[in-house]
């Protein structure tokens, strides 16, 4: 995934050894907190066409230090156990910063979800369950969406653990409204990471309104960036998807584009290759489909004041201190990305209570939570006299090693 020198796993494991040192931890703590409690790989034979495809599913539990673990799962062709490991980590250490009851965790399985039919999608998250449902469950780890899965996703991974476990609507957030999901979870991610921009931008002295914005990737995370920094004031300049870009100086009608499947095909707008949106002159670059796509292959190129991670790793190590040399400013994905989690949090109370929350009420908890964590953040970073993802680390580095050495979880 990353292109660096480093796996993706032992990225993540560069930041939190940093952090640890910041806090004095022993350097045998450092490397309990950065390994996996556990893994599990399964196997998922599919019917395809006239033949069988084997596929590999994956489920990965980094901690549960701070409560039941929790992430999301992953349909891409390029999911392999160093990438589920990394992004399990980066949960303990998202859940940690923004202070909700999880651990950490993620799944995915290696195939490329445009190649398949719904059927097949079905087949492969209920086969995917039946496999690891014993380390599955509300108190335990609960699935979410990633790249490649939907709510539609989730309503299937939500019936086959019922089929098994009996009814438990906790048991995976990210479901349909119409199946004990939460108005106001689907859009989490994406306004978090626009009101994310828009406090850094104000804590720079700098104005929103007619601030250019560039987003790579128009799935969940990327549409609703994209539609949030428009109601902020914004000006949305480029956007692309795994098809291609489109870019316009004037600014980008976000609105126009969401009955379009594919943005290759939007008519009225300068074309551009899917990953010439990072090379946007603009003021705020949000990177939000995949790891690794601001590299040291492209790093110089980057034209921006602010990059504001919606996607996980978008950043490789070697890039981010090139960009830090530069000047520019990089909110971490742990913080900038985290109002999906926090969202998923608001589901799963809200399933374990039987009780629903008005969306005003969703966005207003959700808005003061990651007001308050962007706050902390930024007083940490103060303290240390560190970048933003160095403080934000060592925040939540903190917190799980505290409840790690009060739980009692060494032999
Ligand atoms: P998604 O599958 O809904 O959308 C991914 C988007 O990226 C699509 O528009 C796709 O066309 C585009 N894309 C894929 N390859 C591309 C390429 N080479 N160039 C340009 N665009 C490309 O996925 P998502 O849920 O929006 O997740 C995106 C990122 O955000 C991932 O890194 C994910 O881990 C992270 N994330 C997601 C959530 C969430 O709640 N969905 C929460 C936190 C972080």
């Amino acid at each position: 995934m990353a292109k660096s020198e480093r796996s993706a796993f032992e990225e993540v494991n560069k930041k939190v050894s940093q952090a640890g040192e910041i806090l004095n931890l022993k350097s045998g703590l450092i490397d309990a907190l950065q390994q996996c409690e556990r893994e599990v790989v399964i196997s998922i034979p599919l019917r395809h066409e006239k033949d069988i495809r084997v596929l590999t599913g994956y489920r990965v539990q980094h901690s549960s230090a701070r409560g039941p673990r929790k992430g999301g799962i992953r349909f891409h062709q390029e999911v392999d156990l160093d990438e589920v490991r990394a992004l399990a980590s980066l949960m303990t250490w998202k859940t940690a910063l923004i202070d909700v009851p999880f651990g950490g965790a993620k799944g995915g399985v290696a195939v490329d979800a445009s190649t398949l039919t719904d059927i097949e999608k079905e087949e492969i998250i209920r086969r995917w369950t039946r496999q690891i449902v014993h380390v599955l469950g509300h108190q335990r780890d609960i699935p979410a969406p990633d790249m490649g899965t939907d709510a539609k996703t989730m309503a299937w991974l939500m019936d086959e653990f019922h089929r098994l476990e009996g009814f438990q609507p906790a048991c995976v957030t990210g479901k349909p409204l119409e199946l004990f999901g939460a108005p106001g979870r689907e859009e989490a991610t994406g306004r978090g990471v626009a009101m994310i921009a828009a406090a850094t931008l104000e804590k720079h002295d700098k104005k929103v309104r007619g601030a250019r914005v560039a987003i790579q990737g128009f799935g969940n995370v990327g549409r609703f960036a994209a539609l949030a920094c428009q109601e902020l004031g914004f000006k949305v300049v480029a956007i692309s998807d795994v098809t291609g870009g489109i870019a316009k100086r004037e600014g980008i009608d976000v609105e126009e584009l969401l009955s379009v499947k594919t943005l290759k095909e939007v008519p009225g707008y300068s074309h551009i290759a899917p990953h010439e949106v990072l090379e946007q002159k603009c003021e705020v670059l949000i990177p939000a489909a995949l790891g690794g796509v601001i590299n040291e292959s492209n790093v110089e190129k980057i034209d921006c004041e602010f990059v504001v991670e919606g996607a996980n790793q978008p950043t490789t190590f070697e890039a981010d201190q090139e960009l830090r040399k530069a000047g520019v400013i990089v909110v971490p994905d742990i913080l900038a990305n985290a109002g999906g989690v926090m969202g998923s949090y608001f589901e799963w109370t809200q399933n374990i209570q039987q009780f629903s929350w008005p969306i005003e009420k969703f966005r207003k908890e959700l808005d003061a939570r990651m007001a308050k964590a962007f706050a902390d953040v930024f007083k940490e970073a103060k303290k240390h006299s560190v970048d933003l993802r160095t403080a934000a680390f060592v925040l939540a580095v903190r917190r799980v090693s505290d409840a790690f050495g009060l739980r009692g979880s060494l032999v």
